[in-house]
């Protein structure tokens, strides 16, 4: 297999889903820390309700699984995090626009796509305690090995290294985005629930290129 077909990545959503299911309750535990303690149950929300709309439509083309990714994400999720995943997904729609199979290319294409849509939209810089201190430094790892022509293995382990170096990071940084930037100092010494949950979908993709 050198590529994802449609189907793969309709059940790459399903172990998306599955992923942050079973991680549902360290995520909200999460949450609970520095937020309002319901980031596990957004996510799972937010990846069911994707799960379910990509079988009772099924998609022609990554692009349309994207797009449909995108519509049922936002409709299910009211959090911060619907708005943010559901631009990723559109960007990620555009970015392999015309392709029937995904190649390594345009899985880093996708990932580099889904970073700069959730900064586009929530406008949060590194640094400031949320999901993007996972996915910036994981999209630009995977672009830093696609330069060096490694496999799509390597490139997307070295996103998921970089992202989960990332989401440790954010222990030590004061939120400035979102819910727990009301929290000031007192969100010091725990990790950011939009970061965890950004590994966990990062490890399901290396997991689905792993093969390629
Ligand atoms: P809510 O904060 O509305 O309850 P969730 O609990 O689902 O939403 O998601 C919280 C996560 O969203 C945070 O941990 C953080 O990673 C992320 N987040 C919040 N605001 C932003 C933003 N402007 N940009 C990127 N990520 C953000
Ligand atoms: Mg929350």
């Amino acid at each position: 297999m050198s590529s994802l077909s449609t189907q793969d990545v309709v059940t790459l959503f399903t172990h998306i889903a599955s992923a942050i299911e079973a991680q549902k309750d360290h995520l909200s535990a999460l949450d609970g820390v520095i937020g309002d303690a319901d980031h596990g149950v957004t996510m799972a929300m937010g990846f069911n309700a994707v799960t379910a709309a990509l079988a009772a439509a099924p998609p022609g083309d990554p692009t349309s699984a994207f797009n449909t990714a995108a519509k049922a994400f936002l409709n299910a999720v009211g959090a911060s995090s619907g708005p943010l995943y559901a631009t990723a997904f559109m960007r990620a729609a555009a970015a392999v626009k015309g392709k029937a199979t995904l190649d390594r290319d345009a899985m880093v294409d996708v990932l580099s796509a889904m970073a700069k849509g959730m900064q586009d939209r929530g406008k949060a810089e590194r640094g400031e305690k949320t999901m993007m201190d996972a996915w910036l430094p994981a999209a630009e790892a995977a672009r830093e090995a696609l330069a060096k022509d490694e496999s799509a293995a390597a490139c997307f382990a070295a996103a998921v290294a970089a992202g989960e170096a990332g989401a440790e990071a954010t222990k030590n940084m004061v939120a400035s985005k979102g819910r727990s930037s009301r929290l000031g100092e007192r969100s010091l010494g725990h990790m950011d629930p939009g970061a965890a949950s950004a590994v966990i979908i990062l490890k399901e993709i290396q997991k689905a290129v792993a093969g390629m």
